[in-house]
């Protein structure tokens, strides 16, 4: 491994030296960090289902020893580092427009006394409750929104991600997350009425999503939002032993109505993203690709050209009490009153409202993005392999894996893992060949993941607190549709539909699910 250019950028070697093998190890086991463990221990969980667990330790150092000694240091001898690999998300790398608002324009501002509603958090889910409320809200005086951000716009997971416009999770992937959860909440249905149930909450949760996408599309077109939107769909691969659950999700996505979530053949996976496959691979059809942060930014420029929505950034919340009738959202610049409150923090919920100790479980993703990359790698489609996943936008070509729990405490943090990294480029050569490839940016982020993987949508408190959070790594799925649905909840609007039951998607069902109105099973 080198920093230099490569001498030919046209040609990548076929298979590593025995001198780069061992440098290739060596390099390999002096870089682990803490991070490293706790990521092999989520793919000896997770990779080998049904395997005893000595068994899946035996095959998970079976599997390294084979990475370390073959696939990486293959894919690294056609790779170069830059000699200081940046650790900003190539997203935010050409600057943000928003940065230091408003205090970079005007530094005397200072933060309102008292408003209508609190926004916590300006990523695509504050972003998006902005937005709704700068369409839905009158601009009588004191309907006045507070946005409130303690770094900058986007700065959180919705700078940091694919930039991939999911349709949401697949029906039964949502059914056998929460499946798998039903059991210790409901022990008093059978097994039959958790899987009833759990296709329930499935469905409920892909609808959702679906006018989610649809209605991501119709803003940025109305809007006239630039933010590199195109909709190509989202290619998943599947192995061999993965290809009856792929076909029994298709079956039972149809069997819902859910008609997005379809299969293609290998000649079709090969067209669509330039990537090979030897079987079978899920299709997204409506998925999309855009810019993550330029969405964020454009949703907060449409709403702070109203008169009712205002944006802090670099103003930390550090409580929120309610006194009387009101919130009281102390933060570093001060306390602010507000009748009502949405959190929009995702990961970090449990830092603010410690309640969520293990209900939102901050979990760390990470990307990497180069120039060069595979020239059959096709733009604006969503590639995932199975343990990872792959992206050309513009002369950029990103990688990405990881879904590693991390304390509460390490929420937002940056501490991508260089060991997935350049396992991720044997995963890009197995799928897409040797190719020339030269990394410059390498990030992580942490999305959250609720104990059924489904995420919560409502009042958290019983009075007029809200939270919308537990969106699973597929915010751009659920965030913009339940803003609309929390900001017409508390403007009291009933003439839209409201996609977001509490049945399912209340708070209640995490915090106390004895006294969570659960649905009624649909015989
Ligand atoms: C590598 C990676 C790839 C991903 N790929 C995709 C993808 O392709 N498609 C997709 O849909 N999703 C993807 N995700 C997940 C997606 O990015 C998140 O689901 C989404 O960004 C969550 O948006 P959010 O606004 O709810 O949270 P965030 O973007 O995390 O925003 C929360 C904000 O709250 C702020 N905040 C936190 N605490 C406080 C406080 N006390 N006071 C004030 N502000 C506070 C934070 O600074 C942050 O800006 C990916 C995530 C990662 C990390």
């Amino acid at each position: 491994m080198t920093s230099e250019p490569l001498r030919n950028p046209n040609v990548a070697p076929a298979s590593a030296t025995i001198g780069a093998r061992i440098r290739g190890v060596l390099g390999l086991l002096c870089g682990l960090r803490k991070h490293d463990f706790r990521a092999a221990a989520t793919w000896i969980n997770t990779m080998y289902p049904g395997v005893s667990p000595v068994a899946r330790i035996f095959k998970f150092l079976h599997w390294a020893l084979r990475q370390m000694w073959c696939e990486i240091p293959n894919s690294l001898c056609a790779t170069t580092f830059a000699p200081h690999v940046s650790k900003t998300p190539i997203w935010l790398a050409d600057g943000n427009p928003l940065e230091n608002h408003p205090w970079a324009a005007a530094p005397q501002a200072s933060l309102p006394q008292r408003v209508h509603t609190v926004v916590i958090g300006a990523g695509f889910t504050g972003g998006a409750l902005a937005y709704h409320w700068s369409r839905r809200a009158t601009a009588e005086p004191g309907m006045q929104m507070a946005v409130l951000e303690m770094g900058e716009a986007a700065s959180g997971s919705s700078g940091r991600n694919e930039g991939l416009v999911v349709m949401g999770r697949y029906c039964t992937m949502v059914r056998d997350t929460v499946l798998k959860h039903l059991p210790r909440v409901r022990h008093d249905l059978s097994e039959s009425d958790h899987r009833q149930l759990a296709l329930q909450f499935a469905v409920a949760y892909c609808r959702a999503a679906y006018r989610n996408g649809d209605l991501i599309e119709q803003t940025i077109r109305r809007e006239g939002f630039d933010c590199d939107y195109a909709r190509q769909g989202w290619v998943q691969a599947r192995d061999a032993d993965q290809q009856a659950a792929l076909a029994e999700s298709v079956r039972t996505a149809l069997d819902m109505g859910l008609a997005d979530w379809t299969s293609i053949d290998p000649d079709e996976v090969r067209r669509r993203t330039g990537m090979t496959v030897a079987h079978n691979a899920g299709f997204s059809i409506a998925a999309a690709s855009f810019h993550p942060a330029k969405w964020v930014w454009s949703l907060l420029n449409a709403a702070l050209r109203s008169e009712n929505v205002e944006f802090y950034s670099r103003t930390r919340v550090l409580k929120v009490e309610l006194v009387g009738d009101d919130y009281h959202v102390h933060t570093t610049r001060g306390v602010i009153e507000a009748r009502y409150v949405v959190n929009a923090i995702e990961s970090y919920t449990p830092l603010l409202h410690p309640q969520f100790h293990d209900r939102i479980l901050p979990t760390q993703t990470q990307a990497a993005c180069g120039e060069g990359g595979p020239a059959a790698m096709q733009p604006h489609v969503g590639i995932s392999g199975t343990r990872g996943f792959f992206g050309r936008h513009k002369a950029h070509v990103l990688v990405g894996s990881d879904a590693t729990r991390v304390p509460d405490r390490e929420a937002g943090r940056i501490q991508p893992s260089r060991f997935i990294t350049k396992f991720l480029l044997g995963e890009m050569r197995r799928y897409f060949g040797p190719s020339r490839y030269h990394v410059t940016h390498e990030w992580s982020g942490t999305v959250s993941y609720t104990p059924d993987e489904y995420p919560i949508v409502g009042v958290m408190d019983g009075c007029r607190q809200y939270i919308i959070g537990g969106m699973a790594g597929s915010g751009t799925g659920v965030s913009f549709n339940a803003a609309r649905c929390v900001v017409n909840r508390i403007l009291g609007q009933t003439d839209e539909p409201d996609d977001y039951p509490a049945e399912y998607f209340a708070p209640s069902r995490l915090l106390d699910p004895q006294g969570h109105p659960w649905p009624e099973l649909e015989r």
